[in-house]
Order: structure tokens, then C-alpha cells, then sequence
């Protein structure tokens, strides 16, 4: 895929300012344009965000600071930068914008070379901050996200669920006598096939809100929002049969010619009776009952 420009929203009443301004970005950013508070707060919460928005400060409706206050309130745009592009240009002003999470401050009328120094920046400052984020959140050996992750997901996940009312599951997945692959095979095929379990385990999960996660070392886990015992069990069996059928020979394992996991699930709908260590413990009480019942299934609390 080819490396997109970084994407711009401008958001100005003025047609003329849009104009000056996206001819001083246009060579170098995609460009978004808003005429107005509605328009804006809608196409930055878009699948294609922004990197950063330049905001008028006075428009009719919503000015900016409000549309910067409910930016900067909404989980999914609050990290995109906003620079404010005004007319207003005294230090109350000014102090107002940046205590509602404005990262700077452009004054018109401008000139654009300064514009396009500081749109640079604060460019550069996001994409690095997401690729440090990234870097942090993802496993190195098989790409997938890791337990920082996990813990992070795990817990906002549980919050909307408790909001909501919804059910949430949660599955722990240890792959079976891998100690003796490792001895048999070699650590570095060890590693080779855990990337495969892991990647039939990121195949195996339909919902775009499902997350599977490498917990550490051979274990797994993964969380389901709004799926109950019911789902949960047919989504622990598919991991399950998902591995069995990569087919990675184990000829030294007790359970199976093949690499397989064992797999435990529980769900709940979170309640103040209940906490988020709480339910994945369950999870891995029955992880270990899966092992004691032979590995290379899976098990669950009563339905
Ligand atoms: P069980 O079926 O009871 O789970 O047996 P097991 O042998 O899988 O369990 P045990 O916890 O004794 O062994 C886990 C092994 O996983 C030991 C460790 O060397 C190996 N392991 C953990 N992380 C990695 C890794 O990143 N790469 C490789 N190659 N091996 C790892
Ligand atoms: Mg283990
Ligand atoms: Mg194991």
C-alpha cells in the first residue's frame, strides 16, 4: 500500500479562508473541510481521521471551542491535534484554547510559512506518538497485540459492558506439552510455531470488536464483548479446532500428533459484585481443568 499524505480537516465558516488555507497545505496533506461545528465533529470521528485539525475559533452554532471541548471528550478523536486559527489573538484568549487541549495557536491573518511549520510538527508529533503506541501495544514475535494491550482493552471493555448492561467473555488458551516441542524441535522452531498459533487464532474471531492477544510466553487470551457462555464456548471451540487444523506435526506430545491448545472461557455481565481479574480468573480455573481433562479441548462453568 502505497504511504498515504498525512490528512488535514480544516474547519473555517469563511469559504475564503478554507481556500488560503488548503492552497498553503494542498502539495504536501489530504485535505477535509468543514464549514461548520456539526460538519466537523462528524468527518473527525470518521474511519478516515484526521491527523490534525485547523479550527476556527468564531463560527455561528458551535464555535470552536466547543467543537474543541467535545474533541477532546470523545475517546475516539481526542488524540487527533487541534491548532486554533483565529482572529483572536489575546492571552485570554489564547489560554482559554489551550486549556481546552488546543497544541497551538495560528493568528490571522497569517503568514504561511509559519502555517505550514507548525502543521509539520504537530503532524510529526501525532504519527510518531501512534507508532510508539503501536510499537508498545503489539508482540514482537508474532505481531499480534500483547498484554498491555489485553490488560488496557480488558478493562475498557468491561466498563461499556457494565454501562451497557451487555455480557462479556473472556478466554485463556495455552498451547499443550510445549516445553516438549521446544526440546524436541528447538527454540527457534518453537517461535515459528507459535507465530502460526497465533495467527489461527486471529483468523478464528469473526467480530471486528473481538481481540486476541499473545498473554505471554504459550499462553493466549482473548475478549469477546456482548457474547454470553453460549457464544463464548462456540468461540473457545473454534480456537481450538482452528489450531488443530494448521496441522504443525508434534510427535512428542501426549495429546495429539499435532500442536493443539487447551482452552477456558468464562463470560459475565459485569456487576460491582464482580471484577475483571475475578472473571479471567474463572477463566483460568477452567483452562486448568481443560488440562486436566486431557488437553486439546475446551471447558467452562456450567451453563
Ligand atoms: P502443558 O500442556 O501443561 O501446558 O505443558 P507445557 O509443556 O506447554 O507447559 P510448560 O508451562 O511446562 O512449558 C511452556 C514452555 O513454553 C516452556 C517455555 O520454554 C516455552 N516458551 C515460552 N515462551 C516461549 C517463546 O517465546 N518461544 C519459545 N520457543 N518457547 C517459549
Ligand atoms: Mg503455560
Ligand atoms: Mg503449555
Amino acid at each position: 500500500m502505497p504511504d498515504k499524505k498525512p490528512l488535514v480537516l480544516i474547519v473555517d465558516d469563511s469559504p475564503l479562508n478554507i481556500q488560503v488555507l488548503g492552497e498553503a497545505l494542498r502539495a504536501d496533506y489530504r485535505l477535509k473541510v468543514a464549514s461548520n461545528g456539526a460538519l466537523a465533529l462528524q468527518l473527525a470521528a470518521d474511519q478516515d481521521a484526521p491527523d490534525l485539525i485547523l479550527l476556527d475559533i468564531m463560527m455561528p452554532d458551535l464555535d470552536g471551542y466547543e467543537v474543541c471541548k467535545r474533541l477532546k471528550d470523545n475517546d475516539v478523536t481526542k488524540n487527533i491535534p487541534v491548532i486554533f486559527v483565529t482572529a483572536k489573538n489575546t492571552g485570554e484568549e489564547m489560554t482559554k484554547g489551550f486549556a481546552l487541549g488546543a497544541v497551538d495557536y495560528i493568528v490571522k491573518p497569517f503568514y504561511t510559512p509559519v502555517v505550514l511549520a507548525r502543521v509539520r510538527t504537530h503532524v510529526n508529533l501525532k504519527l510518531k506518538a501512534e507508532l510508539l503506541e503501536s510499537l508498545v501495544m503489539r508482540d514482537d514475535l508474532t505481531g499480534i497485540p500483547n498484554r498491555r494491550y489485553f490488560n488496557e482493552a480488558y478493562d475498557t471493555e468491561w466498563k461499556r459492558a457494565q454501562r451497557a448492561g451487555d455480557w462479556l467473555a473472556v478466554i485463556v488458551m495455552d498451547v499443550d506439552h510445549f516445553k516438549d516441542y521446544n526440546d524436541n524441535y528447538g527454540h527457534g522452531l518453537g517461535d515459528v510455531c507459535l507465530r502460526k498459533v497465533a495467527t489461527a487464532l486471529a483468523f478464528s474471531v469473526a467480530r471486528p470488536g473481538d481481540l486476541v492477544a499473545r498473554y505471554g510466553g504459550e499462553e493466549f487470551s482473548a475478549i469477546l464483548p456482548k457474547t454470553d457462555l453460549v457464544g463464548a464456548r462456540d468461540v473457545a471451540e473454534r480456537f481450538r479446532a482452528g489450531v488443530e487444523a494448521v496441522r504443525i506435526a508434534h510427535s512428542h506430545s501426549k495429546a495429539s500428533a499435532v500442536v493443539t491448545i487447551s482452552v477456558g472461557y468464562a463470560a459475565a455481565i459485569p456487576a460491582n459484585s464482580l471484577t475483571p481479574p475475578e472473571l479471567l480468573g474463572v477463566a483460568d480455573r477452567m483452562l486448568y481443568r481443560a488440562k486436566r481433562g486431557g488437553r486439546n479441548c475446551v471447558s467452562g462453568p456450567d451453563l
